[in-house]
């Protein structure tokens, strides 16, 4: 969040590990269409076992937080996990309950009802709330009023180049100041020391920083301690490979690099119903 930029930042100009968050997505589907998604989600039917992920999220977590000494932010996103509350609520209960787990952090568009129901048993200070501004009514203001200062808009001036949101894509160029942009914010350099891996449920697969367009670093089928070790190897060079490629390509923003290799799709799980799917146009760009 912008709050913790700073502290990014820093991270993003040395290329130290930071190793203090971990995201899960247990599905990708999510009833919006927002133009620059960076994830590409879609209307859909999310997985049935939703809880496909839990073992390597929780054996990672483990793993970090021995080696650390730490606690782990935990960050849940999607897709709209609220699409499934109950399995929201529910796993988030686990997840507090879990030793190496620290606060958690829900990506949401507080669109669907049921937040008061997920958030009902969870401490107040063991959650933050990360709004979509751009999906935002009056409902959504409503609920975040409710929800008693736990909630608050996504405003980091981070910009990715990924998924909907991808250069070239429909004809999108980067906007003109981008180049202009220092290089050690996150996207214009790889972020994933200052970022932490992505447990990736629908694709059983672990990746080297949040986006799933990053690196993959290990599948389910794997022990957990084994694909730590690969995620922590791979950190130490990653940042290097992706500079080079970016000054021999010319790319203005580090994730173009993974966007170009990735062979990334976001999972549907049934036919895509047009009469539910909300579009939500590209935010104009501020000068
Ligand atoms: S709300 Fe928009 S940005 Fe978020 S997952 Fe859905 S389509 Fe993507
Ligand atoms: S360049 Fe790749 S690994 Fe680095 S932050 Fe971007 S998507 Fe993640």
């Amino acid at each position: 969040m912008v709050s913790d930029m700073p502290q990014v930042i820093w991270h993003n100009l040395r290329q130290k590990p930071m190793l203090q968050r971990i995201f899960y997505v247990p599905f990708w589907e999510c009833p919006y269409r927002c133009e620059d998604c960076c994830v590409d989600s879609w209307p859909g039917r999310p997985p049935k076992d939703l809880e496909a992920g839990e073992a390597m999220l929780f054996g990672l977590i483990a793993a970090q937080a021995r080696l650390t000494g730490h606690a782990v932010a935990l960050h849940i996103y999607g897709g709209e996990p609220l699409m499934r509350p109950r399995y929201l609520r529910d796993f988030m209960q686990r997840a507090l309950g879990h030793a190496g787990v620290g606060k958690l952090y829900l990506y949401s568009t507080l669109r669907p009802r049921g937040i008061q129901s997920v958030v009902a048993k969870v401490p107040k200070g063991r959650l933050r709330i990360v709004v979509n501004p751009d999906t935002a009514n009056d409902a959504v203001h409503a609920r975040m009023a409710a929800l008693d200062g736990i909630a608050e808009f996504y405003r980091n001036p981070t910009i990715f180049h990924t998924g909907r949101g991808r250069y070239g894509a429909d004809g999108y160029q980067e906007a003109w100041f981008e180049r202009l942009l220092p290089a050690a914010l996150p996207g214009r350099s790889c972020f994933a020391t200052a970022s932490g891996m992505l447990i990736n449920g629908p694709h059983r697969s672990v990746h080297l920083c949040c986006l799933p367009q990053s690196p993959v670093v290990g599948h389910f089928n794997q022990d957990p301690s084994n694909v730590f070790s690969a995620y922590r190897r791979k950190l130490e060079t990653f940042h290097r490979e992706v500079r080079a490629r970016m000054r021999a390509e010319g790319h203005v923003h580090a994730c173009q690099v993974c966007e170009q290799d990735s062979a990334y799709d976001s999972t549907h799980h049934g036919p895509l119903d047009e009469a539910t799917v909300q579009w939500h146009p590209r935010p104009q760009a501020q000068s």
